[in-house]
């Protein structure tokens, strides 16, 4: 039976793109932190399902909440890493990327003690054009990314060239294995079916479809969530409706899908599948 990736970018809600405007930095040390009281709940209904995964962490959310990040290490899940402080991979450019993602494997790797392989970017900003992102990633001592969605119809990101199932970049320094965001092909187009807020408001047949399929081919499909699409909570925030309802909207759905998901499916943590990549393939 195929093991898809469950996985979770471990982020408060002033960390999406989509409001990153409306929390300046300087200013996220005085917010109040909804990860310690949803993260626990998450952990006790993964465990009632059996599922172990993986949870790329926030490099500062890990320096204010250290304890959190121990207790999903604790209850047997993978740590990988979600950069340092949320800003696109464009934008950092590559030294700022490099810092980014050294600091926040610095600290994750303090925090556990085990070594963290896996990174993917906020917002999949890995986009054509930023292959240094994969140089810089080998160079730090990732093994493998999971920021790539082939898809096509997002206007800030997707990266078709890389195919639909877990592959492996090869670069001139080595290769990265790569995890992308599974998609389901409906009447020739490929839709993202892979979680976030296509979970919540499309419809759940849309990720059975993009598991199923990745099935046939005989691959690991995978799926991601936030924090805040776990919570019931909803900040108060001077932002522009259409972006909260495409942050928050159908929250009360994602537990319910969850745990519909979790009967049918059966998922592991990345790291599982590099092994089994690397067993394969050969390294
Ligand atoms: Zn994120």
């Amino acid at each position: 039976m195929t093991v898809h990736h469950f996985t979770v970018d471990v982020e408060e809600y002033f960390h999406p793109t989509a409001l990153a405007a409306y929390y300046p930095m300087a200013e996220w040390g005085t917010l109040k932190r909804r990860t310690p009281r949803v993260i626990p709940r998450l952990l006790e209904f993964v465990g009632e399902h059996g599922v172990k995964g993986t949870f790329f962490v926030l490099g500062w959310l890990a320096a204010h909440e250290r304890a959190m990040v121990r207790s999903i290490s604790d209850a047997g899940h993978e740590i990988a890493s979600h950069g340092y402080e949320h800003e696109l991979v464009g934008k950092l450019g590559p030294d700022g990327f490099r810092e980014s993602v050294k600091r926040a494997r610095g600290v994750l790797q303090d925090i556990t003690g085990q070594a963290v392989r896996g990174y993917r970017a906020p917002s999949f900003s890995i986009v054509p054009g930023l292959e240094w992102a994969f140089d810089i990633l080998l160079d730090e001592g990732y093994t493998y990314d999971a920021s790539l969605f082939p898809i096509t119809q997002h206007p800030t990101y997707g990266y078709p060239a890389v195919g639909r199932d877990p592959t492996w970049v090869e670069r001139p320094t080595g290769r990265l294995a790569e995890f992308p965001s599974t998609t389901a092909r409906v009447m020739g187009t490929l839709l993202p079916a892979s979680g976030g807020a296509y979970f919540r408001i499309l419809p759940y047949a849309l990720m059975r479809a993009g598991l199923r399929q990745a099935e046939g081919r005989g691959a690991s499909g995978v799926f991601y969530i936030h924090p805040w699409e776990l919570d019931d909570w909803v900040p108060e925030v001077d932002a522009p409706r259409l972006q909260m309802i495409r942050t928050f909207a159908g929250r009360r759905r994602t537990w319910s899908r969850m745990r519909r998901m979790f009967r049918e499916f059966r998922f592991g943590p990345m790291g599982e599948g590099l092994a089994m990549m690397e067993a394969k393939g050969g390294v």
